[in-house]
């Protein structure tokens, strides 16, 4: 499929696309451009470390721009490359106070937005395009940031939950745009290792990242505040090499439920030392909480 890209003509309030590097998020871009013409569309992405974002996430967010004929606008932390999210909570001296957002979201991303906003949009004429699924997580999602976002006297859409039938809907079977290889273990774009993910993506970490594994127990160490509610990594890290050695497999693809019920269905002594069925129990509800998507916003 070629993308349209006819002159519709140059708005002075434009869209602005708050541009991932997820699937979904290049979707709602794609069909921005189409409905808008790419001379009114901003992909805005903030970039992360490439520690922790995939580099084949970066390929496919230049690939789609280019496609596009869009340059990405970044707005960054400016040590990005070296201020990881571990990196930015050791800096602060926590992974997060209080009720306060997690401190990664906020100096990776939320910070550098509203600074961009400030400086770029400050009568606040642009509209805020967001790529969340129509899921019902994702419309309870959608109805937090026409909150957040009204706020501050920003308007947001939401492409894929709104709009209805899109033109576009797979990079690949449509425009030939392999979707990142992540997606093969992960279901979101997200930082591997994300600090405000459960237990399930930290065993999908475990098992596929082990130098984020140790940096996050490093982390916590030095911090003296566990990453998650209930436990500290070291404390699950015998649970996950027993889960591992018998086959559990290090996917999110599987439903928070079936996954942890997998997990009960092993021999309670094969569990380890240091865990039991109410740790398991702690665990899933943990990954219930999980805002399991990327931050941008
Ligand atoms: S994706 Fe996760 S680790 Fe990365 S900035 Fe957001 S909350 Fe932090």
């Amino acid at each position: 499929m070629k993308i349209e890209t006819k002159n519709i003509g140059s708005y002075d309030s434009k869209f602005v696309v708050c541009y991932s590097g997820g699937h979904s998020s290049a979707i709602c871009a794609i069909n921005a451009v189409l409905r808008h013409g790419k001379e009114n569309v901003i992909l805005l992405n903030h970039d992360i470390s490439s520690k922790v974002e995939d580099v084949d996430i970066k390929r496919f967010k230049e690939k789609v721009a280019d496609y596009l004929g869009v340059d990405i606008t970044y707005a960054n932390h400016k040590d990005f490359e070296s201020m990881t999210p571990i990196e930015v909570c050791k800096s602060i001296g926590g992974f997060k106070f209080g009720s306060s957002p997690i401190l990664c979201t906020y100096n990776l991303k939320t910070k550098p937005f509203y600074e961009w906003i400030k400086a770029n949009d400050p009568e606040h004429l642009h509209t805020y395009l967001y790529g969340f699924d129509n899921t019902p997580d994702e419309r309870v999602r959608m109805n937090r940031r026409i909150a957040a976002m009204g706020e501050i006297g920003c308007k947001t859409d939401y492409p894929l939950i709104t709009w209805g039938k899109l033109k576009v809907t797979d990079t690949m079977k449509q425009l030939g745009i392999e979707k990142p290889q992540r997606y093969s273990h992960y279901k979101h774009a997200n930082c591997d290792g994300c600090l405000k993910a459960g237990w399930q993506h930290w065993y999908v970490t475990f098992c596929n990242r082990p130098d984020l594994w140790e940096a996050g127990k490093a982390a916590e160490e030095e911090l003296k505040h566990s990453i998650h509610k209930d436990y500290y990594l070291e404390e699950k890290e015998e649970l996950f090499i027993n889960m591992r050695d018998q086959g559990i497999p290090d996917s999110e693809h599987i439903p928070s439920g079936k996954f942890w019920a997998t997990v009960r269905r092993l021999p309670e002594n094969s569990l380890g030392l240091m865990s039991t069925w109410m740790d398991i129990d702690d665990m899933e509800n943990e990954d219930v909480l999980v805002c399991g998507n990327g931050c941008t916003g």
